[in-house]
């Protein structure tokens, strides 16, 4: 922060890893110890059945000193509550925070620079001990790496990478979490789509980001086929795509072709904004197939005002574009039954 007349692109990066290393504020110590009602309000939320977060003599039997925590919930135990986040968030508007943190230094740097957006984009955490009942957090987070210049789809930017070190009453490390987020300029908006009679060629939709999870699907449209996933282990169908099967936990999957009728199980109309590529109003219904599993898919070939919840539908594979096929449904006419 000692040379502000020197503004080439070194010196920036200069002042930006300056901050590497530096403790991001004071410590945070857990408002509450490691407890059963937080940790049963958890499992209930997110669906885990396990019983060593619950019953002590399961926990044991598992080799556990005692009913232990989920340990994704680390950082729930040392998160502040709303208010404060709120009452930080307002300070910080305002230019009032008393008393500034490192992070509140490197995002006026940034935003100073253009670099005003910000989108989380991982975040590992590495546990020493599962945590028990008892136990009391102290996070101390501290900025462990900005990044130079990077080029990446949402616009140039900085990474920002923070480190939370864990450590329990008696000081011991418990865990560590590495989050990372995107400090970027946001691309100037582009017009919205050409006016009708214009020569402007029309721009084309975004594309899918295509995992090996995924790319099946956008194969098998393009052939003409709506696929979904299935677990070779149970059967049973999931959608949208996934690495591994949610009842029996299995890696193993093939597809099936779907008959392409539903029903429309909830939609909705997109007036604003208008995204280049797509044509307004638009409709997005999510259908429910006749194989029992949903999906989120345009509408076509339908009046807006006609879409109704429970109408029946059938699959129009459109081809967008020469290198893109979506699924979109179709009111299904008398004539259309069976014909997929
Ligand atoms: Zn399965």
């Amino acid at each position: 922060m000692t040379d502000t007349l020197d503004t080439t692109p070194d010196a920036f990066q200069a002042r930006l890893q300056a901050f590497e290393g530096r403790p991001v504020g004071p410590p945070t110590v857990a408002p509450d110890e490691v407890n059963q009602a937080m940790i049963r309000h958890w499992v209930e939320a997110m669906g885990d059945e396990n019983p060593v977060y619950l019953d002590e003599e399961a926990a044991r039997a598992n080799g556990f000193p005692g009913v232990v925590a989920p340990a994704t919930m680390l950082q729930a135990w040392v998160m502040r509550g709303l208010r404060a986040s709120l009452e930080a968030d307002r300070a910080r508007a305002e230019g009032s925070t008393a008393d500034p943190t490192a992070y509140d230094e490197l995002f006026l740097l940034l935003d100073g620079a253009g670099f005003t957006s910000v989108v989380a984009t991982n975040c590992d955490q590495d546990y020493r001990r599962p945590l028990v009942l008892g136990d009391r957090l102290t996070a101390t987070a501290v900025i462990e790496a900005v990044s130079a210049q990077k080029q990446t789809g949402l616009g140039d930017g900085h990474f920002v990478t923070t480190r939370l070190d864990f450590t329990d009453a008696a000081g011991a490390e418990v865990a560590t979490m590495r989050f990372r987020i995107l400090r970027f300029k946001p691309k100037p908006v582009t017009a919205e789509a050409p006016p009708a009679g214009t020569d402007a060629p029309r721009p084309r939709r975004p594309r899918p980001a295509l995992t090996e999870d995924i790319a099946f699907f956008f194969e098998g449209a393009k052939e003409g086929k709506l696929l979904i996933q299935r677990c070779a282990s149970c059967g049973k169908l999931r959608h949208p795509p996934l690495p591994a099967c949610p009842h029996c936990r299995s890696f193993d999957w093939d597809t099936v072709e779907s008959t392409g009728r539903g029903t429309v199980f909830s939609f909705v109309v997109t007036h604003y904004p208008q995204v280049p590529g797509f044509d307004y109003p638009l409709p997005i219904a999510v259908v429910e197939l006749e194989e029992g599993t949903r999906i989120v898919a345009g509408l076509t070939g339908i009046d807006v005002g006609a879409i109704e919840i429970g109408m029946a539908v059938e699959v129009e594979l459109v081809a967008v574009d020469e290198d893109l096929t979506l699924p979109m449904f179709r009111p299904a006419g008398p004539a259309a039954t069976g014909a997929r």
